[in-house]
Order: structure tokens, then C-alpha cells, then sequence
């Protein structure tokens, strides 16, 4: 029988429709003043102070890599077990990105931050994969480190005011996530959002970035976080003084060019989107998407064939984004004809993430996945199971009842 359960559609209903139509008919569709309306929405939903919106993470993080002058020579910390875009921002600018293994969580282990630490070490781009915040409380402990901070070697003014090694978060998948009693993008210096089709929360592409950098690094420059943001909407745009709104008011025509900037700014069109998801995110989608995260938790966590996730605990509460189930004591091959079975009865399952190191490009750049034991073992035997806001409980226990059946094909209780 063919259930036709896909793994992640977006939820598409009359309210974001009629927002979307208001900004065709509005006479604006690209950046403007509902991107604007979304960058504060977002500030607010964070708190803090500035935040700037682009069409998606990886141009958010490029952005933020490229702004802090990260080039040739310099390295980036960056976990095995994440998707291609948290280590390609960084091949982008030239510089090397320097893979680490990752904990059973899933997240970045950070004593494998700390000797992975060397003099060309600029930033440390952790992922809070699959929703879960990382241990930023530990990473922040590592660059604060008197040991550390004298290693540290500033190419340009900017690093020079930040003093240590920048802490650039991909939260592609954590937004409303928290640790710590504060939410993910109010913990690392930068922190970026993703709005993809997948994502949480999604206006088809776009991203978010962001800023929550020090004090004493605007006091030493002399700026203020508005100044990187309005610097940050600058590049985002060709480097061109006024954004084309500006422009198109009677009278605005003159312009200048103040960098070679880039060109990856969010439509009003996508901000529409994001403005109506994120009206409702907290008392619609995350209590959905934790209500199934439950189910599954009540399903497996009792049958010892099966390993759960963390998405709570006394310190952190995740995005609920991805629920990464485990299957005790089975090879990589058995993994996939799980999948397969599930398949074969139209239920779609995924799996996050097939490690760096495994992927092509990695390995022509001479990274082994025998160097990141723990990265291949939770890979080998993760099933990521559906997670929506429109999948029904029945749909739910259906997944379950499958899931279930694959696997005792393979190992019988
Ligand atoms: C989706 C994703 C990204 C990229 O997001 P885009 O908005 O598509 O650029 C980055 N990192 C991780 C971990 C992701 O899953």
C-alpha cells in the first residue's frame, strides 16, 4: 500500500498566500519594506539588536567570512558532520576549512576544537545540527582562553578589535532553539538563519544574519552593530551606497559604489513568507513539530533496537527540526534497505547528514572519513523520519508502525 508520506513539505496556506499576493499587487517586490519588517520581527524574536536578511545561509555566512577579512592562509573550524554548505563558505574564500569530529549528540566536540586550534585560526563555524543548540557556553570558554588569545593572529583592523577567534554560528536549523535560557542567534558573535524549503521556518530561499559581537569590539572600532548591519546590507547589494527602494523615491537617483560588494539580497516577495511564519512560530509550528518529536520519543525510546535523539534537556531546548532516530547494532547496508523498505510503501526518510569527508570534493582534498570515527558510526545506522507542521498523529503512527516492521525484518526483538 502506498501511504505517500513525504519527508518535509513546506506549509503553504491562505495567510502566507494573501501576504505574498499583497506584495505583488503592492507595486514592490524585492528588497523593501517587508524585508525590513522581517529583519525587525526577527531582532525582536532573538533580542537583539540587528540582524540583516539575504537569500540564503550560505550566502549569509559567506558574507560574514568575507567581512571579517577570512582569505588564503587562515582556517576555519568547522564539524564533519554537517551539510556541504557550513565547509564550502569557507573553500569560497580561500581559506582551509579544518574538519572535527563530532560528539554522540551529533554536535561539534569542543576538546576537538581546542587542539584543532592553531596560529591561522580565525573563526569556528559550529552547527547546531538538526535544531540542537552546540555547547556555545564551552566554545566562547576555548577563544576567551588567555593561551588561546595570544595564539591568535589578526590579519586586519577588524580582527584586531575582536582579539580572538570569531565564533560564526550556521543555526540553519535552530531558529527558536535555546541554551541556557537564551535563544540561538543571542550566543555566537554571528549567527546565521536559514530559510530554505526544508528549513523550520521557510521563505523559500533566504537567511538571516545575526549580530550579537562584544562591546569592547565596537568600542575598540568605533562603530555600533547598526554600522555592520547597515555595512552587511551593503555588500549584500554591490556594494552600492542606496538599496534600489531608496532609489526608485522621485529624486533618489544618485548613487555611489563604495565596495565590490555581492549580490545576494532578500525579495520582499520571500520576506512575505517568513513575515506570516514567523507571527505564528511559537504558538503554531515549534508546539507541532515538539508534539510529533514526543511521539516518536514514546514510540522508540523504550525498545532498546533503537536510539533517540536529545532535543531537551536542562540546558537546551532544540527547534524540534529534524528527528534523528538510531538503530542499534546494524551496518550502514542494513540502514539503507530500512530506508528502502519505507520506500517501497511511500513513506520518505532521510539521513543527516552524510559526513564531509565522505563526499567527493572533501576527498580530493584529501580528507579521510577514517579520521572522524564517531562522525561515520552515527551516520551509518541514522534514519531521519518526517517532521511537519501538516503531518497528522495518524500519519505519525503510521511511519512508526513501518519503521517498526523494517526493522525487525532485520533484527528480530
Ligand atoms: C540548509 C543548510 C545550510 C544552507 O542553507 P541555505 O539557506 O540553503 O544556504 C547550511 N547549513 C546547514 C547545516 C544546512 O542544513
Amino acid at each position: 500500500m502506498n501511504m505517500n508520506i513525504p519527508f518535509s513539505p513546506p506549509h503553504i496556506d491562505d495567510a502566507i498566500i494573501a501576504e505574498v499576493v499583497a506584495v505583488l499587487r503592492s507595486g514592490w517586490i524585492t528588497t523593501g519594506p517587508k524585508t525590513r519588517q522581517f529583519e525587525q520581527m526577527i531582532t525582536d524574536y532573538v533580542g537583539i539588536h540587528d540582524v540583516v536578511c539575504v537569500n540564503s545561509a550560505s550566502a549569509g555566512l559567506e558574507l560574514a567570512l568575507r567581512w571579517f577579512g577570512i582569505g588564503e592562509g587562515d582556517e576555519v573550524i568547522v564539524p564533519a558532520y554537517t551539510y556541504t554548505a557550513t565547509a564550502e563558505v569557507v573553500l569560497h574564500c580561500g581559506a582551509r576549512p579544518v574538519l572535527v569530529d563530532v560528539n554522540d549528540d551529533f554536535l561539534i566536540d569542543p576538546e576537538k576544537v581546542r587542539k584543532a586550534i592553531t596560529p591561522r585560526t580565525k573563526a569556528i563555524l559550529p552547527v547546531d545540527i538538526v535544531g540542537l543548540p552546540c555547547d556555545y557556553k564551552e566554545l566562547f570558554e576555548i577563544v576567551n582562553d588567555t593561551n588561546i588569545q595570544k595564539m591568535f593572529q589578526p590579519s586586519n583592523e577588524l580582527q584586531k578589535s575582536l582579539g580572538r577567534i570569531l565564533i560564526l554560528a550556521d543555526a540553519a536549523h535552530s531558529l527558536g532553539a535555546s541554551y541556557l535560557g537564551r535563544k540561538i542567534g543571542a550566543w555566537a558573535d554571528i549567527t546565521v538563519f536559514s530559510f530554505h524549503a526544508v528549513k523550520n521556518l521557510t521563505t523559500a530561499e533566504g537567511g538571516a544574519i545575526c549580530l550579537h559581537l562584544p562591546d569592547s569590539f565596537y568600542e575598540r572600532q568605533g562603530t555600533s552593530s547598526q554600522d555592520i548591519k547597515n555595512e552587511l546590507k551593503v555588500k549584500s547589494l554591490h556594494g552600492q551606497s542606496k538599496d534600489a527602494f531608496a532609489k526608485t523615491k522621485a529624486g533618489g537617483w544618485r548613487y555611489d559604489v563604495v565596495n565590490a560588494g555581492y549580490k545576494c539580497n532578500m525579495t520582499d516577495v520571500a520576506a512575505a513568507m517568513g513575515v506570516v511564519e514567523l507571527a505564528r512560530y511559537d504558538e503554531m509550528i515549534l508546539p507541532r513539530r515538539k508534539q510529533i518529536f514526543d511521539a516518536y520519543n514514546q514510540a522508540f525510546a523504550n525498545d532498546k533496537r533503537f536510539r533517540v535523539p536529545t532535543y531537551e534537556n536542562a540546558e537546551k531546548t532544540s527547534s524540534y527540526h529534524v528527528y534523528t532516530l538510531r538503530i542499534n547494532q546494524i551496518s550502514e547496508t542494513d540502514r539503507d534497505n530500512i530506508i528502502q523498505k519505507l520506500a517501497d510503501q511511500g513513506i520518505a526518510t532521510n539521513v543527516h547528514f552524510i559526513p564531509l569527508p565522505m563526499l567527493t570534493v572533501y576527498k580530493s582534498l584529501n580528507y579521510k572519513i577514517e579520521d572522524y570515527p564517531n562522525a561515520y558510526r552515527q551516520y551509518a545506522c541514522e534514519i531521519s523520519l518526517p517532521v511537519y507542521y501538516d503531518l497528522t498523529d495518524e500519519q505519525v503512527q503510521t511511519v512508526i508502525r513501518a519503521m517498526k516492521e523494517a526493522v525487525s525484518e532485520i533484527r528480530p526483538l
